[in-house]
C-alpha cells in the first residue's frame, strides 16, 4: 500500500477490489470439466487482478473475467475423509484437514509431497510418510 488511493467516482455502485496473489484459490466454472469449480490463480496483474487461472483437475488454463463474483471458500457437499500422513493420496482426491478444511489434491510433487487446494490457497502437504 502506498500512500492514499483516490479512487474516481465514476459510478455510483461500489467496486470492491480485492487483490489476489499466485497460489490463491478461486471458484471459477471449467468448461472442461463443465463444473463450478476451484481455480489456482496462476497469473496476476501488477494490480493485483486475476489474469490467468488453471484448474487443478483438467489442467486447462484460462482467463480470469473480473467483475464475476468469486465466492470463496464453497462448502462441498462431499464427505470427504480426514487428512492422514501415513496415506499416499493422487490428484484429485480430497481430504479433510483439521486446521485448512476441506481440500483437494492437485498434485503430487514429490514421493512425499503433494500440493492441495483448499479454500483460500494451495497448501503443501507430506504424505506416504511411514510410520515407526
Ligand atoms: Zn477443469
Amino acid at each position: 500500500m502506498k500512500g492514499t488511493s483516490v479512487e474516481k467516482a465514476e459510478k455510483a455502485e461500489k467496486v470492491v477490489k480485492e487483490t489476489y496473489a499466485i497460489g490463491q484459490r478461486i471458484d471459477k466454472f471449467c468448461e472442461i470439466c463443465a463444473e463450478d469449480r476451484g481455480h489456482v490463480v496462476a497469473l496476476v496483474t501488477k494490480k493485483g487482478q486475476i489474469s490467468r487461472v488453471s484448474c487443478p483437475k483438467c489442467g486447462t488454463r484460462s482467463t480470469f473475467k473480473s467483475g464475476v463474483p468469486a465466492r470463496a471458500g464453497r462448502a462441498s457437499a462431499k464427505a470427504s475423509a480426514p487428512y492422514d500422513r501415513t496415506r499416499t493420496y493422487r490428484a484429485g482426491q480430497s481430504l479433510m484437514h483439521p486446521a485448512f478444511g476441506l481440500g483437494e489434491v492437485t498434485a503430487v510433487i514429490e514421493p512425499l509431497k503433494i500440493d492441495v487446494l483448499f479454500s483460500d490457497r494451495v497448501r503443501r502437504l507430506i504424505h506416504s510418510r511411514v510410520q515407526t
